[in-house]
C-alpha cells in the first residue's frame, strides 16, 4: 500500500487542475482496501472520501480535498473459464482499459476492440458502462465484483444486476457510493463479429482487411483526429451525455431544424447529440474564462490552461442555460463533480459523486 500526505491530484486526473488531497492511498490487495474502508467508517469518519481510477471523467471545484482519495492497484488478468467460441476474462479493478484492450487483440479475443483509446481504468469502465462506436462495455461483463462500504463485505453482481443503462449503471444510481469495484469479468469471442457501420470506421479501415487489429488501429486514429489529447490539453471527455426526450419534444424541434441528427431510442423517445446543440448555440471552440468548448468535438469542455473547476462549470451551466432557453432541453453533465475545499475562502464540504 502506497500512502501519500497532501498530495498533488495533477496527475491523477485528466482535467489538469490544480488540486491537492489531504490524503491518498493506493491499495494493492482486497484485505488492504477493506482495512481502508474500516478506517473510513472509524476513525477517518466525517472526513469525505473519495474513490479515483484513473480520473478521466471527474472534474474538481476548488482546490483543496480534505479527506481521503482511495486508487485501486488491483492488477492482474486470469481466464476463469475458455471453451472453441468464448474466453470469460476476470480482471482487476487498477489494470489501465487500453492496456486490457491491446491484450484481448493480441490474443485474438474480439469484443472490445471498438472501445480502443478510451482513458481510464477496469473498476470504472464498470461503474460509466463506457461506450463508442456503437458498443458498450455492458455487452461484454459478465459480473462485477466488490467491497460494500458498509460493511468491507465481498459481494458478486451479475451483469443484469448492474442495471446498466447509456453510461449509468447501478453503482452510479441506486448503490451510488456503497460499492467499491475490485474485479471485473469480461466475455469475449474467438471467433469476432465485427461492428463497422458507427462512425467512420469503414472509411477509416479503407482497402485493409478486417482484423481486430486493424480495427482497434481505426477507432485510434478516428479518435486522435478529433479527441484533445489530455496530456496537451484539460479535458474528460464527452462533459454531457446526450439527452434522450420524448417524441413530442422532438417533433417541436424538428419543426424548426429538420436537419436535426437523432437516434431512435424506443417507440416514444429520441436521443439527440448534445453536441449537435452545443454547436447551433454557438458555442463551438469559443471560451469562457481560461475553459472552452473544443473546436473540432463541442461536447469536450477543455481547460485552456491554469482553468478552475469553477471556470469550467461556469462554462458547462452557461450553456445548459443557453440550450434550455432555446430548445427546452435540459443536458446533463457525464462528468463526476467533486465538490473540495477552495483555499482562499471558505465552502461548505460536500462530496458530490456526480450528477
Ligand atoms: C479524451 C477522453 C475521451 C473519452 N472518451 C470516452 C468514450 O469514448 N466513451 C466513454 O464512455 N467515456 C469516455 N471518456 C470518459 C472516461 O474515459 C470514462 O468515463 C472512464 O470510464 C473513466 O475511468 P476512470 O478510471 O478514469 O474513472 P474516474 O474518472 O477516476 O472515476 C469515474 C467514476 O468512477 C468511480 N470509480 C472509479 N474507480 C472505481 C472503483 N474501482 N470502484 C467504484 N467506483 C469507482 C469514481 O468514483 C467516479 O465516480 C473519455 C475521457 C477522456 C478524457
Amino acid at each position: 500500500m502506497k500512502q501519500y500526505i497532501n498530495c498533488s491530484l495533477k496527475p491523477y486526473h485528466t482535467f489538469g487542475m490544480e488540486v491537492t488531497a489531504y490524503r491518498l492511498v493506493e491499495y494493492e490487495t482486497i484485505e488492504e482496501l477493506r482495512d481502508l474502508l474500516h478506517r473510513v467508517r472509524t476513525e477517518w469518519s466525517g472526513k469525505p472520501w473519495l474513490h479515483i481510477g484513473g480520473g478521466s471523467n471527474l472534474l474538481f471545484i476548488g482546490n483543496f480535498f480534505p479527506g481521503v482519495v482511495l486508487h485501486s492497484s488491483l492488477l492482474g488478468l486470469e481466464v476463469v473459464q475458455e471453451n472453441d467460441q468464448e474466453v470469460l476474462l476476470r480482471v482487476g479493478s487498477g489494470m489501465v482499459w487500453d492496456d486490457l484492450v491491446a491484450y484481448c487483440v493480441d490474443q485474438g479475443w474480439g469484443g472490445m476492440e471498438n472501445l480502443s483509446a478510451i482513458p481510464g481504468e477496469v473498476g470504472a469502465s464498470a461503474v460509466q458502462n463506457i461506450g463508442a462506436y456503437g458498443r458498450e462495455v455492458k455487452d461484454l461483463i459478465v459480473s462485477v465484483e466488490t467491497l460494500a462500504v458498509d460493511t468491507g463485505e465481498r459481494c458478486r453482481f451479475s451483469c443484469e444486476d448492474c442495471n446498466y443503462g447509456y453510461r449509468s449503471s447501478i453503482f452510479k444510481k441506486q448503490l451510488r457510493g456503497q460499492h467499491i469495484v475490485t474485479h471485473v469479468t469480461y466475455r469475449l469471442q474467438k471467433n469476432p463479429t465485427f461492428y463497422l457501420d458507427y462512425g467512420n470506421i469503414r472509411t477509416e479501415l479503407a482497402d485493409r482487411p478486417v482484423t481486430l487489429k486493424s480495427v482497434r488501429d481505426a477507432v485510434m486514429s478516428i479518435r486522435q483526429a478529433k479527441l484533445p489529447d489530455p496530456a496537451e490539453l484539460g479535458n474528460a471527455g464527452s462533459f454531457f451525455v446526450n439527452p434522450v426526450v420524448d417524441k413530442c419534444v422532438f417533433e417541436r424541434i424538428c419543426a424548426e431544424y429538420p436537419n436535426m441528427p437523432y437516434y431512435e431510442v424506443d417507440e416514444s423517445h429520441v436521443k439527440i447529440p448534445a453536441g449537435w446543440l452545443i454547436e447551433q448555440s454557438g458555442w463551438k471552440g469559443r471560451s469562457l474564462g481560461r475553459a472552452a468548448v473544443h473546436d473540432k468535438q463541442a461536447l469536450v469542455l477543455i481547460n485552456t490552461g491554469n482553468a478552475t473547476g469553477g471556470e469550467v462549470m461556469t462554462l458547462a451551466r452557461t450553456i445548459q442555460r443557453e440550450i434550455r432557453e432555446r430548445f427546452g432541453i435540459d443536458i446533463q453533465p457525464e462528468v463526476n463533480v467533486i465538490q473540495c475545499y477552495t483555499t482562499d475562502f471558505d465552502v461548505n464540504i460536500n462530496v458530490n459523486f456526480g450528477e
